[in-house]
Order: structure tokens, then C-alpha cells, then sequence
């Protein structure tokens, strides 16, 4: 649905089929969900390098990148999370027609978010990682010094702290950061892209 009844779809030339032809390879969203300091920028950033390593075209999405430009306008209530949300899911989709694989690290704290852009894009196009770690762990790695923040006060709607995290129910992969090494789960993750033909 469109604001504009004078909008139409224009149809390329070259389909997304003949883009991953070219590549060599399939193209989806790795989308990483999980609480600030689980670990998803670090695994997300390593993950692309191996994938790059091997030949796949990759574009890594993240979150604070995002919020300076295309999202400068948003904050953090729940609806403008939601907004956040839903445009790097277009973004993602517009990616993943130009055949790359894409990696998204954002919190997407709200189980319906991440679901709405599944929905937008064809079967096997969205992977949810689910990066879990005990909220004890995040806070004590606190890589930015937010949940310091956050206890005190100083920054508001803190996911795990004073704002919601939904868990996927049913997410492609799950890596367990506590246990886990960054290694371990580029591996994980890596095995899944593997089995299901995302590399061939
Ligand atoms: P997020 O993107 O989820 O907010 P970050 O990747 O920015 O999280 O921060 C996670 C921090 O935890 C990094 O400083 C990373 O080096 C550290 N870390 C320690 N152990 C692990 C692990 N097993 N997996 C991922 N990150 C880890």
C-alpha cells in the first residue's frame, strides 16, 4: 500500500534470480537480534569477513551507523523502535534484491518487528540469529557503558532494563554467547548458510 494511488512497480530487466547467477551464490538477511552487548556487532563484523574471505557480497547493517543517517530522525520509544525497524527491513529487502547477503545487527527488541520483515521477504530470505546471553553477561561486558547509564537513570527505555526483549520463538540459528566464543558462533552460523545452500 502506497500514499499515492499514481505510484506503480516498475519491473527491471534483470531479476534478482540473474543478480545471484552472477554471484555465485544466494542472497539473504542474516538479521541478528539480541540485548545491547550480546555480542551481535562483533559476531556480525567477523562472520562478513569470512564471508567476503569466500567470495560472497556482503553489506553489513548496524545500528548506531544507521541512526546517523537514515534514522537520525528516530528515537527510542516504541513506536519510532518500530519505525527504525521497519526501514532497515526495506533497506534490507532492497539489498537482498540486489543480491547480496546482508548482515543486520539491531536489537529488534519487539517479536512482531522482526516477523512483519520476514513476511516481507520470500521463503528463506530472512535468517534470525538470535544472539543470547544473560542479561548479568551484557551488563558486564557493557561495551558502551549504556546499562552504567541505564541503571542510573541517565539514558531511558533500556532494552532488558526498563524496555522489553522479545526471544524468537523459532530462529534459524541461536548462538549462546555465554559459552560461545565469537569463533564458535561465526561457525555456527557458517554450518547453517552451508546446509542450506546459501553458499553453494
Ligand atoms: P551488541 O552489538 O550486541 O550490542 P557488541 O558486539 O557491540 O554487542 O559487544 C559485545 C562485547 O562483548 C564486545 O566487546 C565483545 O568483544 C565482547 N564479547 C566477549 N565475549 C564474547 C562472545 N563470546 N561473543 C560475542 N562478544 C563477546
Amino acid at each position: 500500500m502506497t500514499e499515492s494511488e499514481n505510484v506503480k512497480w516498475h519491473h527491471a530487466k534483470v531479476t534478482k534470480e540473474q543478480r545471484r547467477h552472477l554471484n555465485k551464490h544466494k542472497s539473504a538477511v542474516v538479521w541478528f537480534t539480541g540485548l545491547s552487548g550480546s555480542g551481535k556487532s562483533t559476531i556480525s563484523v567477523e562472520l562478513e569477513k569470512e564471508l567476503h574471505h569466500l567470495g560472497v557480497r556482503t553489506y553489513c547493517l548496524d545500528g548506531d551507523n544507521i541512526r546517523h543517517g537514515l534514522n537520525k530522525d528516530l528515537g527510542f520509544r516504541p513506536d519510532d523502535r518500530k519505525e527504525n525497524i521497519r526501514r532497515i527491513g526495506e533497506v534490507s529487502k532492497l539489498m537482498v534484491e540486489a543480491g547480496l547477503v546482508v548482515l543486520a545487527a539491531f536489537i529488534s527488541p519487539y517479536r512482531a518487528d522482526r516477523n512483519e520483515i520476514r513476511k516481507r521477504m520470500d521463503d528463506g530470505e530472512f535468517i534470525e540469529v538470535f544472539v543470547n546471553a544473560k542479561i548479568e553477561t551484557c551488563e558486564s561486558r557493557d561495551p558502551k557503558g549504556l546499562y552504567k547509564k541505564a541503571r542510573a537513570g541517565e539514558v531511558k527505555e533500556f532494552t532488558g532494563i526498563d524496555a522489553p526483549y522479545e526471544a524468537p520463538l523459532n530462529p534459524e540459528c541461536i548462538v549462546n554467547t555465554d559459552k560461545q566464543s565469537v569463533e564458535e558462533s561465526v561457525q555456527t552460523i557458517m554450518s547453517y548458510l552451508k546446509a542450506e545452500g546459501y553458499l553453494e
